[in-house]
Formats: C-alpha cells, sequence, structure tokens
C-alpha cells in the first residue's frame, strides 16, 4: 500500500479513502492491550474498545485475531459487527456461539495430560511460573518470576520436553512457552479468512510478536497474487522481535500508537 516505511498520517489517508474494501485484522496482546504482569489482567488499552464498533461499519472488516481463547476477546473487547478469532483462528466466537476446530476438540485429552506434567515439573514449580489453562492449549509464563533470565533455559527444555510426549507442539513468545495441538492454523491463517469472507481488496494486519509473523506473511503473499494490496504495521515495545519491526510497512509506538492510529482511521 505503501513504499517503505511510511507515517500513521500517511497509511490512514490511503486506507481512509478506499475503507469499505479494507480489512483490519487486529492483534490483542502488546497491540490494544498494554502487556502486564498477569495476563488475565490484560485489558485494552482506554479508549480503543469504542472505536471498534465504527470502524467495523466504515470498513470491510474488524478482526480480533490472537491466541486467546475467543471468549475473552469477545468478553473484553466487545464491540458491535467485530470479529473474534481466537486460539490462532481455531476457534470464532459468532453471535454469542464459539465454533472450534473438530481436531482441537479430539486433543484436549492430551493437552490436559500435558499440563498436568508442566505442574509437577521441577522448572515450573521451583521456578513459580504461572500455567495458563487456556482449554485447548497450555501455556507457561515466566513474567512474575523473579530471576526469570535463570529460568529461561530450565522452562524451555522442559515445555520442549513435555510437548513432545505428548505430541504437542511448542510455541515460544515473549517470556511465554505456549504447548497446543499441531493442527495447523496461525495468524496467517485467520488473516486469509477474514480476507476472503470480507471480499477485501486490502489488509492490514496489526501485531507486536513473533507470532504475528505468519499473519505479515499472509499479506505478503496476498499482495504478490496481485488480487489485494496489505499495510503490515509492528508495535513497538521494549520486547518487540527485531524481525517483526524488520518486516513492517509501519511501526506503532506501544498500545497508545494503535490508539492513535485508530482514532485517524475512526475520524
Ligand atoms: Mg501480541
Amino acid at each position: 500500500m505503501t513504499a517503505g516505511t511510511a507515517t500513521a498520517e500517511q497509511a490512514a489517508r490511503g486506507l481512509l479513502g478506499r475503507a469499505p474494501e479494507v480489512a483490519l485484522c487486529l492483534d490483542f496482546d502488546g497491540t490494544l492491550s498494554p502487556v502486564v504482569d498477569d495476563p488475565q489482567a490484560a485489558r485494552p488499552l482506554q479508549g480503543i474498545v469504542e472505536l471498534l464498533g465504527p470502524l467495523a461499519e466504515r470498513f470491510a472488516a474488524v478482526a480480533i485475531v490472537s491466541g486467546r481463547p475467543a471468549a475473552y476477546l469477545g468478553e473484553h473487547v466487545a464491540a458491535p459487527g467485530v470479529r473474534y478469532l481466537g486460539l490462532y483462528g481455531l476457534q470464532e466466537l459468532h453471535e454469542g456461539q464459539i465454533q472450534v476446530d473438530p481436531r482441537l476438540e479430539a486433543a484436549r485429552p492430551a493437552v490436559s495430560a500435558a499440563a498436568a506434567a508442566l505442574r509437577d515439573s521441577a522448572a515450573v514449580r521451583d521456578s513459580g511460573a504461572w500455567l495458563e489453562d487456556k482449554e485447548y492449549s497450555v501455556a507457561v509464563h515466566t513474567r512474575r518470576v523473579p530471576d526469570r533470565d535463570r529460568w529461561a533455559e530450565p522452562v524451555d527444555r522442559t515445555a520442549r520436553q513435555i510437548a513432545e510426549e505428548h505430541g504437542l507442539e511448542l510455541i515460544p513468545g515473549k517470556l511465554v512457552w505456549e504447548l497446543r495441538p499441531p493442527v495447523p492454523s496461525d495468524k496467517g491463517d485467520a488473516v486469509r479468512r477474514v480476507v476472503a469472507e470480507s471480499g477485501a481488496r486490502a489488509v492490514v494486519v496489526v501485531g507486536d510478536d513473533l507470532g504475528d509473523l505468519p499473519a505479515f506473511a499472509a499479506v505478503a503473499e496476498l499482495a504478490g497474487q496481485g488480487h489485494h494490496e496489505g499495510l503490515r504495521v509492528a508495535v513497538r515495545s521494549a520486547e518487540a522481535p527485531p524481525q517483526l519491526i524488520a518486516g513492517a510497512d509501519l511501526v506503532l509506538e506501544g498500545p497508545q500508537g494503535v490508539l492513535d492510529f485508530l482514532r485517524l482511521l475512526a475520524a
């Protein structure tokens, strides 16, 4: 959509001119919501949620695309017309009903067994890492662990081992290790679905972490096919992966930068 790195104002101007054919795909943690020590306490930055309903009316689609369960997104980012794609697109909240990929349902016993093994492991127990039960996956968080740098390697090793034993895959993030069934889906799949189902001719993806790289790749792929245009927006934080910043067409400064950008789009 823009050559080189754009400013937020330039990008917003370009998008506003063709809003009805643009899909907006927004990550939650670190993008709409400031990263906090307790992941269950994460909430969108004040002012963001009320912009989303009007944006959903103006744009082809507004979708929250996150590794979080769709129900969490629907509860904390409640706005009319917004789509909630949780678990990297494997779950969607639609008209109050949760739709889940049946392959995830089948893997629930393995996820429960892995959660129990993690709970009993020395690395998790002794570090005080927090286990997040996400129903269809389990995540180990070390954000609140004292001396978390020292625990990174043992937690990583333990998480990898337990994932392998239970036939799960390991998705590392910023101070988090998620074990989930090897059902292929990433934010790129979710973005492709939103674009296809909304009939959008252009797509904007906004994210702050490694899990957003497949969404960036999907934007590039859609643009490469010649039928779509795309804008990859990285949200900068102290922990932002360098490859995400490097792959971005536009860089915003934290959730506050996202709020300002959404305000430009809603103006
Ligand atoms: Mg994020």
